[in-house]
């Protein structure tokens, strides 16, 4: 049989942006994506806040209105930006949790995941990560740079380890577009048997980019082509991790007919081909395509 995740709605496709570092062109960034309905996650490391918006950093106070009035997620960049895989395990959690604990007093919720700065990660790390309580942390390997000559695995895929989650591509990638229209074209084919995977836009950069590069075209067009889709969710890092670690609990029967849904909220799940939504706490029964079915 096959089981796939489908996004709220039974929506098959999600789009989610990463920007870190909590900068000034965040406003602008933040302003184009209200615009086309697009939700981010940015990724902030507390010791850099400054004292006003006229230079690189946000001041506090705009960082807390602008991360949180619009449905965006503020994340963790570790408190003061280091490799961290270069210091001391104490201290390397001590900018993880330092970080997490000053943003959780500043925006008053729980903070579940960021990114690592440089994209910076070992084992011992994303050991860290998990300990503090971090559910997602967006990695990157070095063939993942967009400034790096070699081939980019351009990939749709929900992440295997969300602690080391790779993303889509980077807003300067020369395929952005390419890919968009790809995603946006993308519709389930119900006669394909084996069924349809979820699939997961994931983009990121750093808002100042758009300033030192001249070219905030590239994130106008790409909001207003892919925004406003009926068939995509739009969603924080954060939303689509905790909305997967609800779909994987779901509990089946051996043969697939019976399905639980244990979580606080309601969850899609396509199950040979046909969609079900199964509300918090409930227990359903679903249609088994006959082929599939043993003995
Ligand atoms: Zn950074």
């Amino acid at each position: 049989m096959s089981i796939f995740l489908r996004f709220p709605g039974g929506k098959f496709k999600a789009l989610t942006l990463s920007y870190d570092d909590a900068v000034t062109a965040d406003i602008k960034l933040i302003e184009i994506l209200n615009k086309y309905g697009i939700k981010a996650t940015f990724n902030i490391s507390s010791c850099f806040f400054a004292k006003d918006d006229n230079g690189h950093y946000l001041s506090r106070e705009t960082a807390l209105k602008l991360y949180s009035l619009y449905g965006h997620e503020p994340a963790i960049h570790t408190a003061t930006h280091r490799f961290i895989t270069e210091l001391p395990t104490a201290v390397a959690m001590d900018e993880v949790v330092n970080d997490k604990k000053a943003l959780e007093k500043m925006f008053g919720k729980i903070i579940t995941g960021g990114a690592y700065p440089f994209g910076d990660n070992d084992n011992k790390i994303e050991e860290i990560m998990r300990y503090a309580g971090l559910k997602y942390c967006r990695a990157l390997q070095r063939r993942y740079c967009h400034n790096l000559e070699k081939p980019i695995p351009h990939r749709f895929d929900m992440p295997v380890n969300w602690l080391r989650w790779l993303p889509s591509c980077h807003h300067n990638d020369p395929l952005l577009m390419e890919m968009a229209r790809q995603f946006v074209d993308m519709k389930i084919d119900k006669s394909f048997k084996w069924g349809t995977k979820p699939k997961l836009f994931a983009l990121w950069g750093h808002s100042y980019e758009f300033n030192d590069d001249n070219n905030w075209e590239v994130i106008e067009k790409f909001a207003e082509f892919i925004g406003g889709k009926d068939d995509i969710w739009y969603a924080t890092n954060g939303e689509i991790c905790e909305y997967d670690e609800c779909f994987k609990r779901l509990e089946f029967s051996t043969d697939g007919s019976i399905v639980k849904n244990p979580t606080y909220r309601t969850v899609w799940v396509a199950v040979d081909n046909n969609e079900y939504k199964i509300e918090a706490g409930e227990i359903i029964r679903v249609e088994r395509d006959e082929e599939f079915i043993g003995g």
